[in-house]
């Protein structure tokens, strides 16, 4: 599927424009700082310097007590929507906060057993997100729009990483930049057959066509990444693709590296900005601070 062209419409998505720290859940466009005991969260989101809406999401989610934070971990999602009209923005929204509700729905009753495994939880909860987004507002209700996700479960010592889509994870420590996810697009696959460059990839014409997305189809064949382990001051970048395909990925290190989150997402879209903007921008950065 083909994204970006003209997207048009109204976003009626609830557009938190607030600076500052937040309360939970953060959720939308805009900009947020989000602190808790182990994580500094910043997080960014604009249309870019072209588009005329933002179809790009993100969500912060964690449950309100520190003992909850720890056990369950803190889910941080960023979406990058496609299709016609409204419906990639409300396709990332709906993905967003679906899995922010299926994460954490399932952590209520039944305490012990969940404890079992965050990844299960999270691949139930991306399989929620599909079939919401799907019958909503895919092809299940006769739509065609679907959206990028990639999902992050922040937990104190490590970090467990899903997607579907080309919006990107990566582990950034001791300020090297490592990549956490495979790009599922046409380019993407590419890469990774040695037909491209990952730079040639970045500026390819076929660079939107994505092969796998959330909404799209009924079912979802989702990449859950081992458990990485995560030292202090180590930070998870989650963006969707306006970030990676105008500016390279050592300024991205460079910059995602050094100052706060909050000040790293914001000079990370300034400069996607800068570089043209073609694209709607979402960075997402947190750090371990303890
Ligand atoms: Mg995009």
């Amino acid at each position: 599927m083909r994204r970006g062209r003209a997207r048009r419409g109204a976003r009626r998505a609830k557009a938190k424009k607030t600076l500052g720290e937040s309360r939970l859940p953060a959720y939308g466009i805009g900009m947020t700082l989000t602190r808790f005991n182990h994580y500094l969260i910043g997080a960014a989101s604009d249309r870019g310097s072209i588009r005329e809406h933002n179809e790009d999401y993100f969500g912060i989610f964690a449950q309100e007590t520190d003992e909850l934070v720890r056990s369950l971990g803190i889910l941080v999602v960023v979406s990058d929507g496609m299709g016609g009209h409204l419906s990639g923005a409300e396709a990332s929204r709906k993905a967003v906060e679906s899995l922010g509700e299926a994460y954490f729905a399932a952590a209520g009753a039944a305490g012990a057993r969940l404890e079992a495994s965050h990844a299960n939880r999270l691949r139930w909860a991306f399989l929620e997100a599909n079939r919401q987004v799907y019958e909503t507002i895919g092809e299940g209700h006769n739509g065609m729009a679907g959206t990028t996700c990639t999902a992050a479960v922040l937990l104190p010592d490590r970090v467990i990483v899903a997607h579907a889509g080309d919006s990107r994870a990566y582990l950034i420590r001791g300020g090297v930049m490592t990549q956490l996810t495979e790009d599922h697009s046409i380019v993407g696959e590419m890469v990774r057959k040695g037909v491209l460059s990952k730079e040639e990839a970045a500026r390819h014409p076929h660079r939107n066509i994505i092969t796998r997305a959330v909404g799209l189809r009924g079912n979802l064949d989702i990449d859950l990444g081992e458990p990485v382990g995560l030292e202090r001051g180590d930070r998870i970048l989650i963006c969707s693709d306006g970030l990676f395909s105008m500016i390279d990925e050592r300024e991205i290190e460079e910059i995602a590296a050094k100052g706060s989150p909050e000040k790293a997402c914001r000079k990370l879209v300034k400069r996607a900005k800068e570089e043209g903007g073609s694209d709607n921008i979402t960075v997402l950065l947190a750090e371990r601070t303890a």
